[in-house]
Order: C-alpha cells, then sequence, then structure tokens
C-alpha cells in the first residue's frame, strides 16, 4: 500500500515526492508514461556524448531565495546569463530589444536617453493592455512589433498576437540600456551536472519507487495507494468531458554538427521566413567542451505531446470547468503546468508543488521546503501516553 501515486516525473511530481517521503516519511509510488524521469527538463549525454535537452532549452532562473534553496540541495549549479540574438532584416541582433539593437538595427548612435525618445515617438499608445498585440505596439510601436514578434508569434502559436492574452509576450521586456541578458532574475544558472543528475538524487529515497513506460491508467488497476497527485493535462484526467482543453505542441529537430562552434550566441530567434523559431545551442547552456556541437530547431505544432497551454479568454474559461472537476476531487491533487493549465516556468512550478506540500502538511512554504523527517524519529510524549511524530526544520 501506498500512501501517493504520484502521476508524472517532472519538477511538480518530483518535488512533491521528495517532500513526502524526505519531509513526510510517505511510501511514495511516481510513474511517467514516458521511459525517463525529470518530465520536459530532462536531458541526457547523445549518441556523440553531447549533453541536450530532449525538449527544447531549459534555463533556470528565478527570484525566489526558498526555490533557489531547495533546488540546491539535489544540485551543484554553474553560473549562467541566458542571451538571445534575433535574425531580422538579415541581422542578427538583441532580444530582448535594447539600445543595440536600435542602433544596429537603423545603423544609429542613440544613447539610453535618445532611444526612450525614439519608443516614445515610435509606440502606438493603448489605453488597456490587453492582448500581447497590446502590449508590444505600446511599448516598442508597429514596426519593430512586426519585424520582432508577429511572425515569431504567429509561427510559435498558430495565433496572431491580438488573440492571445497580453501575458504571452509580456514576458519579453523591452529595455533602454544595454543590457542583453534575456533574463534579469536575482537567480540564474544550470545545474553543473545537467537536470536529470538533479531529479536522480531527489528521488533518492528507500520510500520512493518509480515506475517509467507506464500510464497511471494502466498502473491503478493494480496498485493501491491513499491519495493521488497528478501533474498531466487536466482535461485528459476527465475524459475531456468538457472538450479539449488546447494545448500547443513542437517537434525537435536534434542535429550534431562536425564544428566547435556553430552559431554566435545560445538562441538565434528566427521571427520571420524559416518554419521553424529558435535555434539552440546547448554547449552554451552546459558548458560542456566537445569538438562536435549540439543543437535543436524547434517546428511549432498544432498536434502532438502538449508543451504549452494557450493562454486565451476562451480557454481560461474551460479550464475554469475543469478547475472546478478538479477541487471536488478531494483524493487528487493537481499540481503542474498541464494540471493547472499555466504557463508557467520550472521556478514556479517548484514553488507551486512547495506550497500544495505545505498545505497538505499545514506548513507555509519556506517551512515546507526545508522540514526533513528526523531519523531515527524522536519520539516525544506529550503527557496521554501517545507519541508526537517529531519535525525537525534544517536550515
Ligand atoms: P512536465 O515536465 O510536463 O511533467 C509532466 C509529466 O507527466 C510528463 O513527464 C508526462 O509524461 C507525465 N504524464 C502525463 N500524463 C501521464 C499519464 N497519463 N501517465 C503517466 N505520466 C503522465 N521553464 C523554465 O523555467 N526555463 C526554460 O528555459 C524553459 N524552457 C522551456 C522550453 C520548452 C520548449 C518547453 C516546452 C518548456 C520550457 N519551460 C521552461 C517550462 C518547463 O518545461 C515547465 O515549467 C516544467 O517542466 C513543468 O513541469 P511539470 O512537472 O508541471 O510538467
Ligand atoms: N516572442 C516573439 N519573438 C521573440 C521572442 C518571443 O514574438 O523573438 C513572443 C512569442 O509569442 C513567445 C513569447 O514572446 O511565445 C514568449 O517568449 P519566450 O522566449 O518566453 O517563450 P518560451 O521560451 O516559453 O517558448
Amino acid at each position: 500500500m501506498f500512501d501517493y501515486l504520484i502521476v508524472g516525473a517532472g519538477f511538480a511530481g518530483s518535488v512533491l515526492a521528495e517532500r513526502l517521503a524526505n519531509g513526510s516519511g510517505k511510501r511514495v509510488l511516481i510513474c511517467d508514461k514516458r521511459p525517463h524521469i525529470g518530465g520536459n527538463a530532462y536531458d541526457f549525454y547523445n549518441d556523440d556524448g553531447i549533453l541536450i535537452h530532449k525538449y527544447g532549452p531549459h534555463i533556470f532562473h528565478t527570484n525566489s531565495a526558498d526555490v533557489f534553496e531547495y533546488l540546491s540541495k539535489f544540485t551543484e549549479w554553474r553560473d549562467y546569463q541566458h542571451r538571445v540574438l534575433a535574425e531580422v532584416d538579415g541581422m542578427r541582433v538583441p532580444i530582448p530589444i535594447n539600445l543595440d539593437t536600435i542602433n544596429k538595427l537603423y545603423g544609429l548612435k542613440l544613447n539610453a536617453l535618445e532611444v526612450k525618445d525614439f519608443f516614445d515617438k515610435v509606440r502606438e499608445k493603448r489605453e488597456h493592455v490587453k492582448t500581447s498585440e497590446d502590449v508590444v505596439v505600446n511599448a516598442v510601436g508597429r514596426e519593430l512589433y512586426e519585424k520582432f514578434f508577429r511572425g515569431y508569434t504567429r509561427k510559435q502559436w498558430g495565433l496572431d498576437p491580438s488573440e492571445l492574452d497580453a501575458s504571452v509576450t509580456a514576458r519579453v521586456p523591452t529595455r533602454t540600456n544595454r543590457d542583453d541578458r534575456y533574463f534579469t532574475d536575482t537567480f540564474q544558472a544550470m545545474p553543473k551536472h545537467g537536470y536529470t543528475r538533479m531529479f536522480e538524487r531527489m528521488l533518492e529515497n528507500p520510500n520512493i519507487t518509480i515506475v517509467l513506460n507506464s500510464d497511471y491508467n494502466e498502473l491503478v488497476k493494480e496498485v493501491s495507494f491513499r491519495e493521488m497527485i497528478y501533474t498531466g493535462p487536466v482535461d485528459a484526467f476527465f475524459n475531456y468531458r468538457y472538450g479539449k482543453l488546447p494545448y500547443r505542441s513542437l517537434e525537435f529537430k536534434h542535429e550534431t554538427r562536425d564544428v566547435e562552434v556553430f552559431q554566435e550566441a545560445p538562441v538565434v530567434n528566427y521571427p520571420n521566413g524559416q518554419p521553424y523559431t529558435r535555434v539552440t545551442e546547448f554547449k552554451y547552456l552546459t558548458g560542456q567542451t566537445h569538438p562536435k556541437t549540439g543543437i535543436v530547431y524547434e517546428y511549432p505544432q498544432a498536434e502532438g505531446d502538449p508543451y504549452y497551454p494557450i493562454p486565451q479568454p476562451e480557454n481560461a474559461e474551460l479550464y475554469k470547468k475543469y478547475e472546478k472537476l478538479a477541487e471536488a476531487r478531494s483524493d487528487v491533487h493537481f499540481v503542474g503546468r498541464l494540471a493547472t493549465y499555466k504557463y508557467y516556468n520550472m521556478d514556479q512550478i517548484v514553488a507551486q508543488a512547495l506550497t500544495v506540500y505545505g498545505k497538505m502538511e499545514g506548513l507555509k512554504r519556506k517551512e515546507a521546503a526545508n522540514v526533513r523527517r528526523a531519523v531515527p524519529t524522536v519520539v516525544y510524549s506529550n503527557g496521554n501516553g501517545k507519541s508526537n511524530g517529531f519535525l525537525e526544520t534544517v536550515s
């Protein structure tokens, strides 16, 4: 008998497995229908010995000290600041759009104050910023919107930016300085020995049983457990009762090139022209030294594995109906990007999972991340002849 069946061994499932086993001494069965742990963050050494990310580039960044400290128990880090170039008008220029982007694109020599004036002149002021188009034209105007965002977004989502929530393009800021980092979070780093090694260390506990290549629908017929944690797509769990929730998919085309360096930046975005959105060269991310190099092209697809919830008002409405069904299931906890239909980054999923664990155990999130079951269990008498469980907080 297991205390928990956890469906999905990505960040959501693995954090909860680790917490329930190490923090609460629970017996956990974690399954994944894929042949590996790590969910979409899974990385591995390919046939050429190059460390690559099977499901596209995963760069860790967070402003949450709690989340960073929590994961630091399972990995050392390699400092890494992510940089992206966009191919526009036959040039490769920094994205997010910054001072250098404008100067290079238009052959200008503006300073930070002048570029602010430039943006003020070209921007189309929007009273209400509702859509992804509003966000960009309100900041940098129509021409830059068309060069950098319109084509990329139509390719990536199969939708015009005017049909997508503001939150999508708002992920990419506009800058008047020369900072060309993709993220400005306080903590930016890559797991030194890769994501999969980090997941292995999270799941290293005799109370955790891992079953791969297994759909939970098969497993539930064979094992008994008290509660379930579900991290797959929420609509699938309820057999699409209200219809399918749209997810966007990708096809990843991995290649090894017989050169030490393939491109001049970790990622090059292709807003216009090509059928793929971006090309990633993994050695920049991992710091690996190798005479060859591994790259991946991302081709957006309507069908296939569900990678992205699609932020649109009508999808949020449909999700609300599934959320109601989920809330009515006190025996199942729905956690993660697919189960809560949120376009969340890895750190947000870790935070969400720690919050769920905290709620299950009556702890605040900071405590939830640190509680460790003392071994051997120290038993205090509470005077009524029964023993208390003992929780130790490790700072
Ligand atoms: P997942 O990782 O999707 O895990 C869910 C698991 O459940 C899967 O392994 C799946 O196989 C399993 N599952 C589903 N149904 C079943 C079933 N019926 N039975 C058994 N198992 C099942 N975030 C960042 O912070 N930085 C980045 O740079 C970044 N880049 C990304 C790039 C791409 C291309 C994508 C798609 C995402 C990226 N993300 C990034 C987001 C990141 O991948 C997610 O936030 C995170 O992996 C979500 O974790 P999760 O556990 O919720 O879901
Ligand atoms: N985007 C764009 N052009 C770019 C980069 C991003 O239009 O060069 C838009 C696009 O809609 C994309 C969104 O901004 O889906 C968020 O970009 P991000 O790089 O955060 O996407 P992710 O890494 O999650 O795929």
